[in-house]
């Protein structure tokens, strides 16, 4: 509970009225919960604000922390491959995350991930829901269990309901799936490969729900 009132949320930081631009701007200051003491910047969301889909993940990675834009690491790659994989496009497509700033912990030289707690989750929301009013996309996409259940609640199994249609106000095509760093932790070739497949199958199920539209 202390840790929770510690964590005013990041509500009194956004912009009255706000673009894109301006949210951005303004997120580059919050300081709606402690992560942003230790993390390089704020990452926020990217992609145009035409954009049909938008995908949220958990939070910027290590190199999405030095270069300020997510999805720029190594599971950004395999989310890269995925789309083309099913002709959707990063230019037709906002990426964001439910946590703005990196959070870890230092092992030598190295900076670990490490899971965002339910209250910098909930601090961080508001941005995302921000983005979302803003973009108003067609489909909107979580990536792994922090950002369905960032979003769909605590209930909410990836494993059990990803690659389908979930009813939700949020947008008219609300799916989740895995994120693409879990495919990275495969622990071989063979399972990393399935583990591709099962998510290059999960876009293909929402590549076809747009193109029904
Ligand atoms: S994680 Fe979110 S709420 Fe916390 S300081 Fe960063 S932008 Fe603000």
């Amino acid at each position: 509970m202390a840790a929770r009132q510690q964590e005013p949320g990041a509500e009194a930081f956004l912009p009255e009225k706000h673009d894109l631009a301006s949210l951005r701007r303004a997120s580059a200051e919050c300081q709606g919960c402690s992560l942003y003491v230790h993390a390089t910047q704020t990452v926020f969301g990217e992609g145009t604000v035409k954009a049909r889909v938008v995908f949220v993940g958990e939070q910027p990675g290590d190199k999405e922390d030095r270069a300020g834009r997510p999805f720029v690491g190594p599971a950004g790659h395999v989310f890269d491959k995925a789309l083309e994989a099913v002709g959707l496009d990063r230019s037709d497509a906002y990426v964001t995350n439910a946590v703005k700033h990196f959070k870890f912990e230092e092992r030598g030289k190295a900076r670990l991930h490490k899971r965002p707690r339910p209250g910098e989750i909930r601090a961080c929301r508001p941005w995302l829901m921000a983005e979302l009013q803003t973009v108003q996309p067609r489909a909107l996409v979580l990536l792994g269990a922090t950002a369905a259940q960032a979003v769909l609640g605590a209930e909410f199994r990836v494993t059990r309901d990803r690659g389908r249609p979930v009813p939700s106000e949020l947008a008219p095509i609300v799916m989740a799936t895995v994120h693409p760093a879990s495919i990275l932790r495969a622990a071989d070739d063979a399972e990393r490969e399935r583990a591709f497949a099962e998510f290059v199958a999960d876009l293909r199920s929402l590549k076809r729900l747009l193109d029904a539209e």
